[in-house]
C-alpha cells in the first residue's frame, strides 16, 4: 500500500472537493464550514452530484445517512442510487437527499421523548465531517433529531457544545489582545481492546450475548509477569493490526500507535488527534472496523470494559485540548508557564469546571460495563480528581501564596552511556492513575469505557469548561484595562483556594485515597445508578439549558435511556448466566459427581481404596447443591427486577439484587470449575480464551 496516496482515498475530503466542485461552489461550501450557516439547495445539488460521481467511480451502489442514536453505536439505512426509467435505470442523488433524510425513529431509544405513533425522525448532514465510502456505500455523517427538533443522537449536543466553547474561549483569547474568531476542541482517543480466537468465542454464550464472561475461574498465569505490555506482537495479531491500519488510513483515520497492553490478549490503538466531532466519528468507525477485520483473521475483537474478571479491563483515554483558528494550542504552557497568564487562565477554567462538575464527568462514563472497571485498581477510581504535575502545581501554589516561583530547571537524563543521544527530562513524570491528568499540552480523561461513544464525555468537558470561561470573560471584560493582570491573578488565586481540593498528584489506586477524598469533600459515586440520578439535578439542568446544549426534556430522556440500558444489559446477563448454569454447568457437575460416586461404589465392592472418589463425589455434589440454590436466588431476583419493566426504579433492583446474586452464583460455579476435569466442563476456560491467539 502506498500510504500517502491511499490515505483518505475513500473520503470525499477537501482536496477531492476542490478538484471536483466548481470553484464558486467550493468557496461557498468552505465559507459555510468555517463560519457556519446553512447550505442552499442549488449548492447542495451540485455537491451531491459531484459526490455521487466520485462514489460511483469508487464502486459505490448505495448511499446512507450515517448517524449516532443514543444506543452508542452507529446506524445506517441504505438507499441505492438507482432510478428506473422505462426498462433502464439511471444513477441519481439530489441535494435534498444529501442534506436531509427522514427515517422511522420509533425503534431507537428516545427516553419518552417521542411516542411510537409520532415516529418521524430527521437526519441532517454535518458537513464538517467528510462523507466516506464503506462497504460500497456512500456514508454521509448526520445528526438525528425528532419531528419537534429534539436531539435523538450523540452528535447534535456535541456540535452545540463546540459552538459554545468556541464562542467563550475566543472571548478569552481576544481579551489578551490576540486575533481569534474560532476555537476548536481537539481530541485523540486511545482505544483499548481484546482479541480472542473466534472458535473459542463461539462456544461462550456469555461472550456472544453480553460481550463479557459471566463465569470462569482464573488461569494459573494471568498478567502478573508483565510480559505482555509492549511485548512483541504475535503473528496473527500483527497481521490484524496491519490490515486494520490500512483500512483506517483509507478512511482518512490517522491511526498512529499500536501496541500490546497489560493483560494477555489486550491491545491498544491511538490515532493522531482531530477536531472533536471528527474524532468521535472516527472512533465509532474504528471500533466497527476493528470487529470486521478481526473476523477476517479468525478472531473476535472484544470492546467490553471488563471481558474477564481478575484481568485488566479496557478503557479509552480521551485526550482533549483547544486550538485557535490561528493554530495555537491553548493548553500549551510554553517554556515558562508562570508568565503565561492566558494558559493559566484556561487551566484555571478546567480546574474549576472539573471540581464543580465532578458528577457530570462521572455520569459521562457511566454504564453497567464500566462499573466493573472503574475503581478496580487498574483504572481510575470513580472519584474525580486532577493531576497537574509538579511544575504546574508549583506555579499555582506560588500564585496562591504570592511567593516567588522557583522555576524547575531543564534536566537532561544521564543514562551513563556517552553514545546515546541526550534526552531531556519532561518537567512532569506520568501519573497513570489519575482520572483527569494534564499531560504536557492536553488533558487526558481516562475513565471513559472502551465501548463508549466518546461524544458524551466531550459534550460534558466542552460545556463545563465553556461555562467557566464565560464567567471569567464576563469578569475580565468589566475590569479596568490597567488592572487586567491583577484581575487575572485574582481569578487564579481564588480558583486555587476554592477548587485546589480537586488536585491530587498521588496514587489514585491506593486504599487511602477514598478516605482522603472524603475528607476533602469530593464526590464518591460508586455506581452508574447513583450517578445517573444526579444528571437531572437542578445545577445540571440549569447548566445545560442555559447554554442550549440540552433542553430539560432532552435531559430527562437521556437519563431514562441510560437507566433503561443499564437494566436491559444486566437483565440479559442474568438470563444468559441462568441458561448456561441450568442447561450445561449444573448437569455437568451433577453427572461428574455421580460418576465419581459410581466409581466409589464399584471400588468398594472389590475392596479398592476409594477415599478420593468419595471425597470428589461429595464435594462436587455439595457444589451442585449450592449452585442450584444460588441460581434459584438469581432467578427470583431477576423476576423481581424485570417485573417493573425496564424503568429507572428497576435499575436500582438490578444493582442491589440481581448483580450481587450473579456474583454469588459465579463464585460457586468457578469453584466447581476448579475441581472438574477439563473434558467435562462445558465451556472453554479462561486459559483457553486468553491465550488462544498464537
Ligand atoms: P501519551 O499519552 O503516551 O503521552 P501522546 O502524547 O502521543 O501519548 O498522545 C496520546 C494521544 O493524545 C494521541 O491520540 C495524540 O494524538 C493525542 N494528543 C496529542 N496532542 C493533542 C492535543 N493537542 N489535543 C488532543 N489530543 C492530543
Ligand atoms: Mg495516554
Amino acid at each position: 500500500m502506498n500510504i500517502p496516496i491511499e490515505f483518505g482515498s475513500m473520503v470525499f475530503n477537501d482536496s477531492v472537493m476542490q478538484q471536483r466542485l466548481p470553484h464558486d461552489t467550493f468557496r461557498q461550501l468552505r465559507k459555510i464550514l468555517s463560519e457556519g450557516g446553512s447550505l442552499d439547495r442549488s449548492i447542495a445539488d451540485i455537491v451531491a452530484n459531484a459526490m455521487k460521481d466520485w462514489a460511483l467511480e469508487k464502486g459505490a451502489t448505495h448511499f446512507t445517512h450515517w448517524f449516532q442514536p443514543m444506543t452508542g453505536v452507529t446506524a445506517e439505512k441504505h438507499d441505492s442510487f438507482i432510478r428506473p426509467i422505462g426498462d433502464k435505470v439511471i444513477m441519481e442523488f439530489s441535494g435534498k437527499e444529501l442534506i436531509k433524510g427522514e427515517s422511522d425513529a420509533s425503534s431507537f431509544p428516545s427516553g419518552g421523548l417521542r411516542a411510537t405513533f409520532e415516529a418521524r425522525g430527521y437526519t441532517a448532514w454535518d458537513p464538517t465531517s467528510y462523507a466516506f465510502i464503506k462497504d460500497k456505500t456512500l456514508c454521509i455523517p448526520t445528526a438525528f433529531c425528532s419531528y419537534t427538533g429534539e436531539a435523538l443522537d450523540k452528535k447534535t449536543p456535541l456540535l452545540r457544545s463546540m459552538e459554545l466553547i468556541s464562542r467563550q474561549a475566543s472571548r478569552i483569547v481576544q481579551l489578551f489582545g490576540k486575533d481569534c474568531q474560532r476555537v476548536t476542541p481537539t481530541v485523540g482517543a486511545e482505544q483499548e481492546y481484546f482479541l480472542i480466537d473466534r472458535k473459542m468465542y463461539e462456544k461462550r454464550p456469555d461472550l456472544i450475548y453480553t460481550g463479557r464472561t459471566l463465569i470462569g475461574c482464573r488461569p494459573s498465569k494471568g498478567q502478573e509477569l508483565d510480559d505482555h505490555f509492549f511485548g512483541a506482537l504475535k503473528t496473527r495479531v500483527a497481521a490484524f493490526m496491519r490490515e486494520l491500519d490500512e483500512e483506517l488510513w483509507k478512511l482518512g483515520i490517522p491511526a498512529k500507535t499500536r501496541h500490546n497492553e497489560v493483560a494477555p490478549g489486550q491491545h491498544e490503538l491511538a490515532p493522531v488527534f482531530e477536531t472533536v466531532n471528527v474524532a468521535v466519528d472516527h472512533n465509532q468507525l474504528t471500533m466497527e472496523i476493528m470487529k470486521k477485520v478481526a473476523a477476517r483473521h479468525g478472531m473476535v475483537c472484544l470492546l467490553h470494559e471488563k471481558p474477564f474478571e481478575g484481568v485488566n479491563g479496557s478503557g479509552k483515554h480521551n485526550n482533549w485540548s483547544l486550538i485557535t483558528d490561528t493554530g495555537v494550542n491553548l493548553l500549551d504552557p510554553g517554556g515558562n508557564p508562570m508568565d503565561n497568564l492566558q494558559f493559566l487562565l484556561i487551566l484555571a477554567a478546567v480546574v474549576r469546571a472539573v471540581d464543580m462538575h465532578q458528577d457530570l464527568l462521572r455520569i459521562s462514563v457511566s454504564s453497567a460495563g464500566n462499573d466493573h472497571r472503574l475503581g478496580g485498581y487498574e483504572a481510575p477510581p470513580s472519584i474525580m480528581s486532577m493531576y497537574l504535575g509538579d511544575e504546574l502545581e508549583g506555579v499555582l501554589s506560588a500564585i496562591e501564596s504570592g511567593a516567588p516561583y522557583d522555576k524547575i530547571e531543564k534536566v537532561y537524563i544521564n543514562s551513563g552511556v556517552h553514545s546515546l543521544s541526550r534526552v531531556r527530562r519532561d518537567t512532569t513524570d506520568r501519573n497513570r492513575t489519575s482520572p483527569f491528568a494534564f499531560t504536557g499540552n492536553k488533558f487526558e480523561f481516562r475513565s471513559v469505557g472502551s465501548s463508549f461513544s466518546i461524544s458524551d464525555a466531550n459534550v460534558v468537558i466542552n460545556t463545563i469548561v465553556a461555562d467557566q470561561l464565560e464567567q471569567f470573560a464576563d469578569q475580565l471584560e468589566e475590569a479596568d484595562k490597567g488592572d487586567f493582570r491583577n484581575a487575572v491573578m485574582r481569578i487564579l488565586r481564588e480558583t486555587v483556594r476554592r477548587h485546589g481540593k480537586i488536585i491530587f498528584n498521588g496514587n489514585n489506586y491506593s486504599p487511602e485515597w477514598p478516605e482522603e477524598a472524603k475528607k476533602r469533600g469530593l464526590l464518591i459515586i460508586s455506581s452508574t445508578v447513583e450517578a445517573l440520578k444526579k444528571f437531572t439535578d437542578e445545577k445540571n439542568i440549569d447548566l445545560f439549558t442555559r447554554h442550549l446544549i440540552f433542553s430539560e426534556s432532552e435531559m430527562h430522556s437521556r437519563r431514562e435511556v441510560m437507566l433503561e440500558n443499564y437494566s436491559k444489559v444486566i437483565n440479559i446477563e442474568a438470563l444468559t448466566m441462568l441458561d448456561m448454569v441450568r442447561r450445561n454447568i449444573l448437569p455437568a457437575v451433577v453427572k461428574t459427581s455421580g460418576s465419581y460416586a459410581s466409581g466409589a461404589s464399584v471400588k468398594a465392592s472389590v475392596g479398592i481404596p476409594n477415599a478420593a472418589d468419595v471425597r470428589m463425589a461429595t464435594e462436587l455434589s455439595e457444589k451442585a447443591q449450592s449452585i442450584l440454590s444460588l441460581s434459584d436466588d438469581l432467578m427470583t431476583a431477576q423476576k423481581r427486577a424485570s417485573s417493573g419493566g425496564m424503568s429507572a426504579e428497576s435499575a436500582e433492583v438490578y444493582k442491589d439484587e440481581v448483580l450481587p446474586a450473579m456474583h454469588k452464583l459465579r463464585l460457586a460455579v468457578d469453584e466447581a470449575e476448579g475441581m472438574m476435569d477439563e473434558s467435562s466442563w462445558p465451556y472453554p476456560s479462561y486459559g483457553q480464551l486468553l491465550f488462544s491467539v498464537l
